[in-house]
């Protein structure tokens, strides 16, 4: 016996065995029921929702002969003909292969004989949207007032197409699409009727397919038998359908909400060698996010059987509504544009990047370039706490890096500044003072510790842009080495950046590390071409690093120093350290700038300062010129504050004599402006050359306005 078609076999046969569709079908057993017929019905709806199977049913229940009723006995020869196709008066026109006049003509003139075997003559026109104006014309007469013994039948998909003098002389019965749910119950029914086996997984990806028509997924199932061997598996179906297993989506979404690009992009990778329909995982993907959504408002919302709920319902709580629907606008979106693109796996990729790209938390973690990606998890959602947890795992790297350091340039280090977080608060986020001498590099070295992490505390809670960390602080200092590959380099520069290195590696337990050479003579040349010709003692690279103990009590000592923001008056610690490399000898008008912004004073006695110049030094005496604009700010205690931090940094007593004058441009506070504009370039040129930055130009036009990029510490040196 030959093989039957499910969808023919498992046609239904009456009513009561059609599946879905209730309304019409209740208006229809009413009809026939209570002998209200109307004399022409239009069934509307896509294919395979059972327009033809509904309407052969009711050719049944009009022509059976025990009567019309709306159950046919389907025994009778009407109704066991109408089953196999073969009844004369049940007459099947197919408009889409019958399109001209000539044949509506035909079909019209044996309208008026009566039925040969049946009741009812019941014209059955499928696809009748396709018929020509002319047709259309001729049927119209006819269908306003045809003969008692006939019944019209039209079907179609599309009944916009429809002239309105046609719609207005029918019935409409418009037939839903197929719930999947129903779909998958009435395989499941059908399957086990066959005794085949089949995984209910498969059915879902079967009843997704079938996009509500229940003849595509009976056809499908078909197909998945003949491929699967006489069962139903989901592997089988996936691959037939280009389909994707659906704990794939679930997968996807993980990986989206934590960020996770690096993993991203090659999970969609090892996605492609299963050559998936890209544009139907991306509105599945659309699909779960609106599940989120749902359970995000509704907890208790039902989610379809496939569906992991427990799994649907955590992804929903560390997800933001903001988020999900930036992911799923993006996601609708960009659906269209992923059927125009050249590859649907490079469209796919770019509609997850640009999700990454403009939610708000999931910008920070991108950096300059694919390989450097980091493979933990983006920190910012994670809690500072849990930063410090992992500084320790990551220490260890480090020790890696520093032997990288030798052939390049500082370049790794922004990622251990990253690494490197604690919960040092951020009033302290100016610059390391460069440090010119072994003992104030022991300072520094602290320092390194504490500042490139309260610099990124800072960046991370104020959620800018990541290269703004390239404005900051020693931490974006490094990105500037970088750029610069050991030229001409502030030494404020690379000095934390191997302090940093060196900082790190103590905290792991490694008491000494040393400075590769060529870093070290990366940071003597940047030191000399920064320094403008003053002559600072070249710094002790092979230096070991203090004790623990050591480093407790200096980073202690520095912290004090960082406080007291609102005690204009600096400890001998502060002063002590920070400037500690500069003496009576070495002070000139060059780097007196320098020495002025290493003091780190505030208040009147800093501002004042600021604005000053050297004009030289005889003796113990120290010849300064100050704004006569500024010299209100010099009071008598200020002079006095000053003399101190001065005698302190300089390890002598001094004299200040401040006279009123031109101070030219060798002022901290120029000195400073220059500093900061440097930076403000260097970020505005990071940010440019910021792979996400370019890709938001090309992509949408995006600009960085320059006026926007603020350097965060133009206060402090
Ligand atoms: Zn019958």
């Amino acid at each position: 016996m030959s093989y039957q078609v499910l969808a023919r076999k498992y046609r239904p046969a009456n009513f009561h065995e059609t599946v879905g569709q209730e309304h019409v079908l209740r208006a229809l057993i009413n009809a026939l029921d209570n002998n209200r017929l109307h004399h022409a019905y239009l069934f509307t709806g896509t294919r395979g929702v059972g327009k033809t199977t509904i309407a052969r049913i009711l050719a049944k229940c009009l022509n059976c002969e025990r009567g019309v009723s709306s159950k046919p006995c389907g025994e009778c020869n009407a109704c066991l003909d109408i089953a196999a196709g073969r009844f004369i008066d049940l007459i099947e026109v197919d408009a889409a292969s019958r399109t001209k006049v000539e044949d509506t003509r035909e079909l019209l003139d044996n309208i008026q004989y009566a039925p040969t075997a049946g009741r009812f003559k019941v014209y059955l026109i499928d696809e009748v949207h396709m018929l020509s104006n002319h047709s259309f014309n001729a049927l119209l007469k006819t269908l306003e007032e045809p003969p008692p013994h006939v019944k019209f039948l039209l079907a179609t998909t599309d009944p916009q197409k429809l002239p309105i003098t046609v719609l207005s002389r029918c019935l409409q019965l418009s037939l839903k699409n197929m719930i999947p749910e129903r779909i998958v119950s009435h395989l499941e029914t059908v399957l086990s009727s066959e005794a085949l086996s089949y995984e209910e997984e498969a059915l879902w990806s079967i009843a997704q397919a079938a996009d509500g028509s229940m003849r595509d997924a009976l056809s499908l199932t078909d197909q998945a038998i003949a491929f699967g061997d006489g069962s139903v598996q989901s592997v089988d179906v996936n691959a037939m359908l280009g389909t994707i297993d659906r704990g794939v989506i679930q997968q996807l979404l993980q990986l989206l909400i934590d960020g996770e690009r690096k993993a991203l992009m090659s999970f969609v990778a090892q996605l492609s060698q299963q050559a998936p329909d890209f544009s139907r995982l991306l509105s599945d993907l659309t699909l779960a996010l609106h599940k989120l959504a749902m359970l995000q408002v509704v907890p208790d919302y039902p989610l379809p059987v496939a569906m992991d709920a427990k799994a649907f319902a955590e992804l929903a709580q560390r997800v933001t509504a903001e988020d999900v629907q930036l992911f799923y606008q993006i996601g609708v979106q960009s659906l269209a544009e992923l059927r125009r693109s050249p590859d649907e796996m490079v469209g796919f990729e770019m509609v997850l990047l640009r999700m990454l790209a403009f939610r708000p938390q999931g910008v920070i973690d991108i950096e300059h370039a694919p390989d450097e990606l980091p493979e933990v998890p983006t920190k910012k959602t994670l809690p500072q706490s849990d930063e410090v947890a992992s500084t320790g795992a990551q220490v260890e790297k480090a020790d890696i890096e520093v032997a990288h350091l030798s052939s390049k340039a500082a370049k790794p280090l922004d990622e251990r500044s990253e690494s490197a977080a604690d919960d040092q608060p951020p009033w302290d986020v100016d610059g390391l003072p460069a440090s010119a001498s072994t003992a104030s590099k022991e300072v520094s070295t602290n320092n390194a510790v504490i500042e490139p992490s309260s610099s990124l505390a800072e960046v991370t809670a104020t959620e800018t842009v990541p290269t703004n960390n390239a404005v900051i602080d020693p931490a974006s200092s490094l990105v500037e080495a970088t750029a610069t590959e050991a030229g001409s380099i502030n030494n404020a520069v690379i000095e934390p950046a191997s302090s940093l290195v060196e900082a790190t590696a103590t905290e792991a337990g490694s008491t000494s590390i040393e400075v590769p050479e060529a870093v070290s003579e990366a940071i003597t040349e940047s030191v000399h071409d920064f320094a403008q010709g003053v002559n600072e003692p070249p710094i002790d690279h092979k230096a070991t690093m203090p004790s623990t103990a050591g480093t407790d009590v200096a980073a202690a000592a520095l912290i004090d120093s960082a406080i007291p923001a609102d005690s204009p008056k600096p400890t001998e610690t502060t002063v002590g350290h920070v400037a500690r490399g500069f003496s009576l000898d070495s002070l000139t008008q060059a780097n007196f700038p320098e020495f002025a912004l290493r003091l780190r004073m505030i208040g009147p006695a800093g501002s004042a300062l600021h604005q000053m110049s050297l004009q030289s030094v005889e003796g113990n005496q120290l010849n300064l010129v100050m704004d006569s604009a500024q010299s209100m700010l010099l009071k008598a205690r200020q002079h006095e504050q000053l003399t101190e931090a001065f005698s302190v940094a300089l390890g002598e007593t001094v004299i200040l004599n401040i006279v009123e004058g031109d101070p030219g441009l060798l002022t901290a506070s120029l000195r400073r402006l220059e500093i900061d504009t440097r930076r403000r370039e260097q970020a505005i040129a990071e940010l440019n050359s910021d792979p996400v930055i370019q890709f938001l130009n090309h992509e949408m036009g995006a600009k960085v306005l320059p006026h926007t990029v603020v350097s965060l510490a133009p206060e402090e040196f």
